[in-house]
């Protein structure tokens, strides 16, 4: 069996790793359009604040280790059509200029997604930057220790937007976030934790500019100067675009069937509607589990991931279901560490349903233990059902590590269980580790005891 997989990053990677563990024997030819395999964008801040030092280490695979193990590795070589009645696809291999056509018996393409542009007035003059992939990470490590770049605006707040806003912070500089909704990461986050992490931020000579929409970028000699808000005005010596992504699929669309928003229709087995074709990641939706598979854009790694090696194993013949996700994703800002997981107050509306929600405020540690011993200050909401009480999402913030409870939440969404099932769970306890009642346990128990 010949299998081409299309796109080097988390969803592509996955795919190529299951074939390789289900079917060693298989013929697979892996396809990157950019001149470096599987960079991943996720370790992207890791490398701009100088705790990974070469750009090139933040990558799983490298070509070498690959055909090592038999895959056939094209690098700088792009897929750009594919013909799935005969199946085939059109290969162009941008470093020698050729073109070919290649067959397969099962294509997986995760062609993932691009940054969105802003349709403003001045979004093409220079140091306009956004922050996905190999190359932007170089251009953005230059400007962290560039003496000419003193401020910076970042315009997006969801968790790449303030990934951004600390790196340039860290490296000294004056920075802005603006975002049109009215808090920071309010996708991720209900207001009472928003304001913790904002005024963190602020501590660290962060503006937080949010309720903002972006007028234009005035600049000088082609270079930016200034981002006009309907607001106020911010000078500018780079700005980084962080607002979104929109799938990579243009070339697919005569081939397989694309929702409005260009999204790739795949169903449970990561099938597309063309016969032994693939798609996994940022190009496809998810099924979200707190609705019980409502499609939604979830544009994580975790889920490409998850997907690639669902379509691995599908391609090898062995019949598996992509399950159910919630959406849990986690993230340091400076001191604090937060994770959320599933439906939030905030973005309740957006998938119609009635939601009740519990804030706990308290250390994660017995109250006899000092704060100078590491007993830091927890704050967990969880959000579930009042009808059924079943368990619908939460979210954590804290300056210790709190982070792994979002894990567990996120295992409780998916098999449905309630504020009975989570207020007296069997979760350990040691002083120096934990407090009797885990933290879980007493926001289902409070959140009982608001619903007697
Ligand atoms: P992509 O990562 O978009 O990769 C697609 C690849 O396919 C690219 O290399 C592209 O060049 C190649 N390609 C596309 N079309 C073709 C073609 N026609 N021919 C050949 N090659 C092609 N997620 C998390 O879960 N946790 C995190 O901490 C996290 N941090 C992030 C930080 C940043 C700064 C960013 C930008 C993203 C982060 N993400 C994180 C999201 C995560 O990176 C994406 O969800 C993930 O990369 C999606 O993988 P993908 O395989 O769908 O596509």
């Amino acid at each position: 069996m010949k299998v081409i997989v299309v796109g080097s990053s988390h969803g592509g990677y996955e795919a190529v790793r299951e074939i390789l563990a289900d079917q060693p024997e298989t013929e697979i030819q892996w396809y990157e359009k950019g001149d470096f395999l599987s960079f991943l964008s996720c370790g992207m801040q890791l490398y701009l604040e100088g705790v990974v030092k070469n750009v090139n280490d933040v990558s799983y695979a490298t070509p070498e280790d690959m055909r090592a193990q038999g895959v056939a590795v094209f690098t700088e070589t792009e897929i750009t059509a594919v013909d799935a009645a005969n199946h085939s696809v059109q290969v162009v291999d941008h470093a020698h200029h050729t073109q070919r056509t290649e067959s397969y018996d099962k294509l997986i393409l995760s062609p993932g997604a691009i940054p969105a542009t802003l349709p403003v007035p001045g979004n093409d003059l220079a140091n306009v930057y956004q922050m996905r992939g190999r190359d932007w990470a170089i251009k953005l490590k230059a400007k962290t220790v560039d003496p000419d770049v003193q401020n910076v605006v970042v315009i997006g707040a969801g968790y790449i937007g303030i990934e951004a806003a600390e790196v340039f912070a860290k490296a000294g500089k004056h920075v802005t976030i603006v975002d049109m909704l009215p808090r920071l990461l309010a996708k991720y986050l209900d207001e009472e934790l928003t304001t913790i992490v904002t005024a963190e931020m602020e501590q660290h000579d962060i503006k937080a500019a949010p309720g903002q929409a972006i007028k234009r970028f005035d600049g000088q000699d082609g270079h930016v100067t200034e981002v006009v808000t309907d607001q106020a005005t911010y000078p500018a010596d780079l700005v980084i675009v962080a607002t979104g992504i929109k799938a990579n699929t243009q070339w697919l669309a005569e081939t397989l069937d694309l929702d409005d928003h260009g999204m790739i229709v795949v169903d449970d087995h990561q099938q597309t509607s063309a016969a032994d074709v693939y798609a996994v990641g940022d190009a496809t939706l998810v099924r979200f589990a707190p609705t019980d598979g409502t499609k939604t854009p979830i544009a994580l790694a975790t889920n490409a991931r998850r997907q690639g090696r669902i379509a691995g194993k599908n391609a090898c013949g062995i019949p598996a279901t992509t399950p159910l996700v919630s959406g849990s994703s986690a993230l340091p800002v400076f001191d604090y560490k937060f994770a959320s997981t599933g439906i939030k107050e905030g973005t309740a509306g957006q998938f119609g349903i009635e939601t009740k929600s519990t804030l706990v405020t308290d250390t994660f540690r017995p109250a006899f233990v000092p704060a100078a011993n590491g007993n830091a200050k927890v704050w967990f909401k969880l959000t579930y059902d009042p009808q059924t009480t079943r368990i619908l999402g939460a979210q954590v913030l804290s300056t210790a590590d709190m982070t792994q409870n979002i894990n567990t939440i996120s295992l409780a969404i998916q098999a449905k269980l309630t504020l009975a099932d989570l207020a007296y769970a069997d979760f350990f306890f040691q002083p120096g580790l934990d407090r009797p009642w885990n933290i879980i346990n007493l926001a289902a128990q409070k959140a009982l005891r608001q619903l007697d």
